[in-house]
């Protein structure tokens, strides 16, 4: 059993050390999921989980820079909020709940101008709301050359 920021993770003994492409960390990482366990997903050190980290990755890799670029983060992780806000030219985080979001947003009715924001990033989210619905909404605020998440 490991604790971090509050959550206890297990350690599973078959694990590997990884290293973070976010904060550098080694060592070994906990698992995510209830239902459906994701070995190795979360960094015990930044508490990232694997799709944070592929997207930075994503970044790195393919070189998809938000420089210049408009950009709306649904639901924004903060480990990639750390990564896009400084480099976007324009950089709004959006949920419904969360206090710490620039806006407060329903996914399903965005309140935007048509092709607003450059991209949209937005992890975790659709699987919750009526998605036919927010896809509509994502595809009406975002530019369809930079649309990629
Ligand atoms: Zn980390």
């Amino acid at each position: 059993m490991f604790k971090s920021f509050g959550h206890t993770y297990v350690l599973l003994p078959f694990s590997a050390p990884r290293q973070c492409n976010i904060c550098g960390y080694t060592g070994k990482f906990g698992h995510a999921g209830l239902y459906c366990i994701r070995p190795d997903a979360i960094c015990m050190s930044c508490r990232s989980t694997d799709r944070e980290r592929l997207f930075v990755l994503y970044l790195q890799k393919w070189q998809w820079a938000p420089e210049g670029k408009s950009i709306l983060h649904f639901a924004a992780e903060l480990n990639l909020v750390d990564r896009l806000r400084p480099r976007a030219d324009h950089y709004t985080s959006a949920d419904l709940f969360m206090a710490s979001a620039d806006v407060a947003c329903n996914i399903e009715n965005i309140d935007c101008e048509d092709r607003q924001f450059d991209a949209v990033v937005c992890f975790h989210v659709l699987e919750h709301v009526d998605t036919p619905k927010a896809l509509r909404e994502l595809r009406g605020c975002s530019d369809p050359v930079e649309r990629r998440f």
